[in-house]
């Protein structure tokens, strides 16, 4: 059975850790756009930092992959499940830019 979305979104929460706030949303083509916020930064205009991308890849793995390096580049100490995966995100990374 597929995980609703208010389970992804609590699921996504925990991987994400404390720092981060996690909106699940569904779009035209009923694919899963996870939104994934950080609670104490802000980018341009008093918005909060987040890893939603407008046109680009906002499933589980491209939102979570963002918000490690965030964690990792902002946050440094923080501990967070998702940064168990840091190697995974980092090899994804290169893979992408390698095209
Ligand atoms: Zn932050």
């Amino acid at each position: 059975m597929v995980a609703s979305r208010s389970a992804r979104e609590r699921k996504a929460g925990v991987e994400a850790g404390p720092l981060a706030r996690v909106v699940v949303d569904v779009d035209r083509t009923t694919a899963f756009v996870y939104k994934i916020s950080c609670t104490t930064c802000t980018a341009k205009g008093d918005k909060a930092w987040s890893a939603y991308r407008l046109g680009g890849d906002n499933g589980y793995l491209a939102a979570m992959d963002r918000w490690t390096f965030h964690l990792v580049e902002k946050h440094p100490g923080t501990e967070a499940p998702c940064l168990t995966y840091l190697a995974d995100a980092q090899q994804r990374l290169h893979e992408r830019r390698e095209g």
